[in-house]
């Protein structure tokens, strides 16, 4: 099966899930304060999805850089091993003894949105949402991470599930509205030593249809 037959598959599971599972509204910590989704029909529009943010935040004395990447990444873990924000704090805060943890929102294998850093959608990273996603490019970056990565004989794979493909399309379209100059990329966009997050970054944004210049390529 070619990838984007693939992807064509499993958007359109995802919307057979999100049929039966009714998104309700999602609660944020911080300053993204409310999450609301709301779906037409079969397609994907920026223009169905609403955020209500901190408006206040306009120019913030403690910003470090001008947000212009979204960056993808996977945990590297097997396909049905549940992680949460609880596993993220202990692997980057207690055991490699980094000041904040690596990303804004975790992505379990069900769809859930877990925040870990708050943010809001202004176009500044401020030192409170900058995380340690990729060392080096984290002064304009975001950096969101899905549950998995692993097969069951722990060797990279592709585990994306229909819900982790329907709720980063969401984050995605999101954030090129907000910000319709950034780039989206894979965390292996910055390095060839990772192939993190295990799944084809480009091809999966050209079937949801982001804007070419939206889609960071190698
Ligand atoms: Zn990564």
């Amino acid at each position: 099966m070619g990838k984007v037959t693939k992807w064509k598959r499993i958007l359109s599971k995802a919307f057979d899930w999100l049929k039966k599972n009714k998104p309700t509204p999602g609660k944020m910590s911080g300053k993204l304060k409310q999450r609301v989704i709301i779906v037409n029909g079969s397609k994907f529009k920026p223009e169905s999805l609403e955020v209500v943010y901190d408006k206040t935040a306009m120019i913030p004395s403690d910003y470090v850089g001008k947000l212009e990447y979204l960056v993808i990444h996977c945990t590297a873990t097997p396909m049905d091993m549940k992680v949460t924000k609880k596993h993220i704090y202990q692997w980057h805060i207690v055991e490699r003894g980094w000041s904040r943890m690596g990303y804004s929102d975790l992505i379990w294998s069900n769809g859930y949105i877990e925040n870990i850093t708050p943010y809001n959608e202004d176009q500044y990273v401020t030192n409170d949402e900058m995380t340690w996603g990729v060392s080096g490019h984290n002064k304009n970056t975001r950096h969101i991470c899905i549950v998995g990565g692993l097969d069951k004989n722990k060797k990279d794979a592709d585990t994306l599930t229909a819900a982790q493909a329907f709720s980063i399309a969401n984050i995605i379209l999101r954030t090129v509205r907000y910000h319709p100059n950034i780039k989206i990329v894979g965390h292996n966009y910055f390095t060839n030593a990772k192939s993190c997050p295990n799944f084809d970054v480009p091809a999966y944004l050209e079937l949801l249809g982001v804007p070419e210049k939206n889609i960071g390529r190698k």
